[in-house]
């Protein structure tokens, strides 16, 4: 009999579920007027039901005149919210307690003569917010080649939350050799870790991986990169209607896995039209002993 694994921590973390309740609390106070600028987490069609509901997107501020404005999960720059609060906009920050954390740890390491090093994509608006928590005042690296030119006297690093484990830890070897102090606050959010590993272990079983969320999203295109470096022919979707049948010929077993911001209506969807595809097939919780 054929399996799919559905992994324990697949699909929505606490700090996505807590931006889309905010959202929704927004919304039901004044439902035309409610903004966010850019996508408020990384999941395109719970974003479309949002602005059906009402929620504005928007991808420059002066667009913004009154209102309710929704910081997203990933936090914003400084800059931004004084402009908004200036402009008399009611400001909710939704922005993830963990993202709050290397925001704060980055301070505390500049305030103490740091010199900083954020490990993170320079492009990602969680890392945007960051540098500006600090003036710009830090380099952003993302691989070890990167790390082994960094030198100095005192060097302080912090992560982006959805960073990968190993990929982290190849960092801190790399600015090992060139660094004479140097403090690591660990800011990697443990709902990604626990992903992450599952991740892993389910890639070291199953014959192929499919990997469900927005392809915008770095803590899903992480688990994509991470499953596929187990070796483990990987599938990133972001919508069941995206599967081929060709990928599962002479497939036995499949690992299913979700970004934080994919909810469990799309992970269901899934897991129906795998059915379909695979034929006879047990839906197992990985390392479960249960039928799902
Ligand atoms: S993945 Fe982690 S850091 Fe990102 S929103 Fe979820 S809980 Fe927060």
């Amino acid at each position: 009999m054929k399996r799919i694994e559905i992994g324990r921590f697949a699909g929505f973390c606490s700090g996505v579920e807590r931006t889309i309740r905010m959202t929704m609390e927004a919304l039901n106070k004044d439902k035309n007027r409610v903004y966010s600028l850019g996508q408020i987490i990384h999941n395109p069609q719970m974003v479309r039901r949002l602005e059906e509901l009402g929620l504005n997107v928007v991808s420059d501020i002066n667009e913004i005149k009154e209102g309710i404005f929704i910081v997203r999960s990933h936090g914003l720059p400084d800059n931004y919210i004084r402009e908004l609060k200036k402009r008399g906009l009611k400001i909710i920050d939704a922005t993830c307690p963990f993202v709050k954390k290397v925001q704060e740890k980055a301070r505390v390491l500049k305030k103490q003569g740091y010199e900083l090093i954020i490990v993170g994509d320079s492009q990602h608006p969680e890392i945007k917010g960051v540098l500006s928590a600090v003036s710009e005042k830090a380099t952003v690296i993302s691989t070890k080649d990167e790390a082994e030119l960094v030198s100095g006297k005192r060097v302080g690093v912090v992560f982006q939350t959805t960073f990968p484990l190993s990929w982290a830890q190849d960092i801190v070897a790399g600015l090992l050799d060139g660094c004479q102090e140097l403090k690591v606050y660990n800011t990697l959010c443990f709902e990604t870790l626990n992903r992450q590993k599952e991740a892993i272990e389910m890639a070291r079983v199953v014959d192929v991986m499919i990997v469900v969320g927005g392809k915008n999203s770095a803590n899903t295109t992480n688990l994509a990169n991470i499953t596929a470096s187990c070796g483990c022919p990987t599938y990133h979707i972001e919508e069941a209607r995206e599967l081929q049948s060709e990928w599962f010929d002479g497939v036995c077993s499949v690992g299913l896995t979700a970004g934080a911001s994919t909810q469990s209506l799309l992970i269901d969807e899934v897991v129906s039209n795998l059915k379909q595809i695979l034929g006879d097939a047990e839906v197992h919780i990985f390392g479960v002993d249960l039928q799902k």
